[in-house]
């Protein structure tokens, strides 16, 4: 199982990465044994990665920083870099390689200060004599600053650095740097290849997982997740039961705060889940075998490792309340398409009752209005609006009548 076969739908986009991580293998070989460079090489030392929501954006960056960094002794048997297994594509898959560094956005945008020790070390070589990676993700959220940061570091490189920038779309990096940056668009992936996915990795019946590959529309952690995860279905069901309880000032609150504190409690699981497995996983890595003991100076990995979890659980309670709002704006979508007679992409077949119901009970203009409301609710989470204030007002918004 290599690095690529994490990637859903994407069979395009990671053969051109595969390609480009042999040539840079050749040229690390050439280059440590003295001989002739090659002469053309589809490798380039910036990448921009775009592609919607669960397409799986940051994580073909990071299957593409393994595939740099693999050490497989098969590379020199005429297999390609990306084995997944060896130390070289582990690390780097977990986020412990010391030559891939993630620039993570802490609350609404990236600043300069928080990447001001990634952008120096982009400028020095590679410790291990391949790569030094720097993996940004949201490149959208790199404010003037530290977009100016960026473009200076991605203009002059060094030899051996490859940035990878990850963004929804070519429109939310700034001109000068995407010129800059071999750009690879991921496309929606289709629900048969998350179908073919959940039931040949997940071993999930398939009837089971073509709902949930419908129900989620190409969002793959989130079709994963719902395939796998009992709970996950629950508080989906109870998502895309507001619609129907919203009906007064008082419900529309109580909706709200049992939104907010259902992403509280999806950060918190997510985090127990991880945490403390990265943590076992980055002393192993230093060597602290015996007794427990770290190494000397070893400290201050530990520390940017907690404030990374730190930064992710934020980011979580985040995640986890878009995707109850992508699953409601799917949830009016297909309200709409009831309303307007249209029944060819129905996303919550399962809840056609209910679907049903709501399309005889409104106009299409009030969907549309709903669906607004959804979406600014998501805005002014992006603008660091506290979560409850902005989903109180979505919820009011939600309102029947
Ligand atoms: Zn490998």
């Amino acid at each position: 199982m290599t690095v690529w076969d994490d990637l859903v739908g994407q069979e395009r986009v990671s053969e051109q990465l595969a390609a480009a991580a042999r040539d840079a293998d050749a040229f690390v070989t050439a280059a440590a044994t003295d001989g002739p460079l090659p002469e053309t090489s589809s490798m380039t030392h910036a990448w921009l990665f775009t592609g919607p929501p669960g397409a799986g954006v940051t994580q073909t960056a990071r299957a593409f920083a393994a595939a740099l960094q693999c050490v497989s002794p098969d590379r020199a048997l005429g297999g390609s870099p990306g084995c997944g297994f060896c130390d070289g594509c582990h690390t780097a898959l977990i986020g412990t390689h010391a030559d891939v560094s993630t620039v993570v956005a802490v609350g609404a945008e990236i600043r300069a200060q928080d990447m001001r020790d990634t952008v120096r070390k982009s400028f020095t070589s590679p410790a291990n004599g391949r790569w030094q990676i720097i993996l940004v993700e949201e490149a959208e959220r790199l404010n003037e600053k530290s977009a100016n940061a960026v473009l200076k570091a991605v203009e002059e490189p060094a030899p051996r650095t490859v940035w990878l920038l990850c963004a929804p779309s070519v429109e939310d990096v700034l001109p000068t740097i995407r010129s800059r940056c071999r750009h690879l668009n991921l496309r929606t992936p289709p629900v048969e290849a998350v179908v073919d996915m959940l039931v040949r990795r997940e071993g999930i019946e398939p009837e089971v997982a073509a709902a949930a590959a419908r129900a989620t529309q190409g969002h793959v952690d989130r079709a994963r997740r719902l395939a796998t995860d009992a709970a996950a279905r629950d508080r989906r069901a109870a998502v895309l039961k507001l619609p129907l309880r919203v009906d007064d000032v008082g419900s529309a609150l109580r909706a709200a705060q049992e939104l907010v504190d259902a992403a509280a409690a999806d950060a918190k699981e997510l985090a127990e889940e991880m945490d403390s497995k990265e943590a076992e996983e980055l002393k192993a890595a230093l060597g602290a075998a015996q007794g427990g003991r770290l190494p000397r100076g070893t400290a201050g990995v530990m520390k940017d490792l907690e404030e990374n979890q730190k930064r992710r659980r934020t980011r979580t309670q985040r995640n986890s309340l878009d995707l109850a709002l992508s699953d409601l704006t799917t949830f009016y979508r297909d309200v709409l398409a009831l309303q307007l007679g249209s029944r060819v992409a129905i996303a919550n077949a399962d809840s056609m009752d209910v679907l049903e119901r709501l399309a005889r009970a409104g106009s299409p203009e009030a969907t549309l209005r709903r669906i607004e409301a959804i979406a600014a609710c998501g805005e002014a989470l992006d603008r660091n609006v506290p979560p409850l204030l902005a989903v109180e007002a979505m919820t009011m918004a939600l309102r029947s009548g």
